[in-house]
């Protein structure tokens, strides 16, 4: 079966052997079984369903929210010798059912379509008169409420699938699963949980760093002189940055583009184009910026600002060196941008969500604050199993010591219960260090045998550990109207002395001693 599924490969695609992904999920659609394959952007997941599509009788259906690609994959496949179509809102009323004809009188192999078009009863009852043995789910994690891209459109496969009466199988796949959601879809799309295939998603070419303390246009300026000759994407969170970098970069007489959705779609596509026809070198870009571009020289991938979520981050930085070639991820951290990222979450999100969001934004500065290995970081988030250190990132290549640090960890941890686990981190590191803030009066803690026990240490780097302490998992945070902080089972540990806590020495600047605020 996989060899004749190797010779469609080589034929269609030129390509002489399958990734290690690809073949397991091939053969579990091949023999009827309902699968989750979740691989990282450029892993080849289209591969996985447009094979099986072909040695399958009938037609293949593709659900895909992404209207503006199904046209260039239609094309692609179409010149692979592939007789494939898309019915979405961007052809008329006629030309869907012209299409919809053809497809019934078994001209194609795949069709396209867009999610919503299983809202229409008609659209259904067409689908019925298909013989349809495969439906692949593009893009799986919108069907999750937990997902990061939530699509209620998406909901209307369950229906479809319960109309079509369980006929064809069901392959899921996306770039983007935590555990959690991974469970959603397979809740959704009667999948059994054991049959999905994580692959990949480690990215051996990709070195990762998180740089703090810096002041970010000194570094960036720094770094896209140094790699003048190299193709890099500049990631910030608005518009207005996008085009503030932009003007700076462009008056040091660097060859930029830039794409936000500000701009007319005839001025993004122009610059996306210079970029993508290396015209220019760098791309300063909001997250609007990235779908389906298949550049494959990328050396770089700087984020400006944080993202919102680890998704976000994966997928972004993921677009460099898609040729296998070293590239560098590289996230310039600064603690306002959680308060961006916060205030972001807090005016867009439903109220139901909120939480969920914030989580996702702790996880994400947790990112940013781990001393471990970032690379098994991303790996251990996406639910793969826990690697080794992959000796490339930032924090594997710091050859900083570890020092013990569990006496000042213990003070931390300590502060946190008397204050009753009902406050945050700034007001955490206000009392540890002393501070004459007059809420602290107003609480009483300036009589706890916490208050000021750390006063030899700054605001910000006692802020700064209480930070290490959160992504190392000795303190929780609880997502109220306010986040607050609470000891987790690890931190009560420490606090009984039963584990010990190091970390990386700190550099000197941040000991100096701050007056108090
Ligand atoms: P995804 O949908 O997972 O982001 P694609 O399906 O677009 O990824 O594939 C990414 C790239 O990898 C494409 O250029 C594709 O042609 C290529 N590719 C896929 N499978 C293979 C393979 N077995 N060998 C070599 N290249 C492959």
């Amino acid at each position: 079966m996989m060899e004749a599924a190797r010779q469609l490969l080589k034929k269609h695609f030129g390509y002489d052997e399958f990734r290690s992904g690809q073949v397991q999920t091939i053969q579990s659609v091949l023999q009827g079984i309902n699968t989750l394959c979740i691989m990282p952007t450029g892993g080849g997941k289209s591969i996985c369903y447009q094979i099986p599509a072909l040695t399958l009788q009938g037609t293949t259906l593709v659900i895909s929210p992404l209207i503006s690609l199904m046209k260039d994959q239609v094309d692609a496949l179409n010149q692979a010798g592939i007789p494939a179509t898309f019915i979405n809102s961007s052809i008329s009323t006629a030309e869907a059912n012209d299409r919809m004809e053809l497809a019934k009188q078994g001209v194609y192999k795949l069709l396209y379509i867009a999610p919503e078009r299983l809202e229409s009863t008609y659209f259904l009852q067409e689908l019925r008169e298909l013989p349809i043995p495969l439906i692949a789910v593009d893009e799986a994690h919108c069907i999750s409420q937990w997902g990061h891209d939530f699509r209620p459109s998406y909901l209307h496969i369950r229906k479809t699938l319960d109309y079509l009466g369980g006929q064809p199988t069901i392959l899921a796949l996306t770039a983007t699963a935590t555990p959690q959601v991974s469970t959603d879809i397979c809740h959704c799309l009667s999948i059994h949980e054991q049959n999905t295939v994580v692959t990949g998603f480690e990215r051996k070419n990709l070195s990762f760093s998180v740089i703090k303390g810096q002041n970010r246009e000194q570094y960036l300026m720094d770094y896209v002189k140094t790699n003048l000759h190299e193709s890099g994407i500049i990631y910030a969170a608005t518009r207005k940055t996008v085009d503030q970098l932009y003007a700076k970069l462009e008056k040091a007489s660097l060859r930029v583009a830039r794409y936000h959705a500000g701009m007319s779609e005839a001025e993004r596509s122009r610059e996306q184009d210079r970029f993508l026809r290396d015209e220019v070198t760098i791309m300063v870009a909001t997250s609007a910026f990235g779908m389906g571009i298949d550049k494959s020289n990328i050396r770089y991938c700087i984020h400006f600002q944080m993202p919102k979520n680890m998704e976000s981050y994966y997928q972004e930085a993921g677009r460099a060196g898609r040729d296998g070639l070293d590239s560098e991820c590289i996230l310039l951290y600064s603690s306002q941008d959680v308060q961006i990222q916060r205030f972001l979450i807090e005016q867009s999100t439903d109220p139901t969500r909120m939480s969920f969001e914030l989580e996702k934004l702790r996880q994400m500065v947790d990112y940013c604050h781990t001393e471990n290995c970032l690379q098994s970081f991303i790996l251990q988030y996406f639910g793969e199993k826990e690697g080794l250190n992959c000796g490339r990132c930032g924090n594997c290549t710091d050859d900083r010591e570890l020092i013990d640090v569990t006496t000042d960890a213990q003070k931390v941890l300590s502060c946190i219960v008397r204050m009753k686990q009902r406050f945050g981190k700034t007001f955490v590191a206000k009392v540890l260090t002393g501070s004459r803030d007059k809420k602290i009066k107003e609480f009483g803690f300036q009589v706890l045998p916490t208050y000021g026990i750390m006063s030899v240490y700054s605001v910000k780097y006692v802020s700064d550990l209480i930070e290490f302490l959160i992504a190392e998992e000795y303190i929780g945070v609880e997502h109220g109207k306010f986040p607050t902080l609470f000891v987790t089972m690890n931190g009560k540990d420490v606090l009984l002395g039963k584990k010990t806590v190091q970390r990386k020495e700190q550099r000197t600047t941040t000991l100096i001693i701050e007056s108090d605020e």
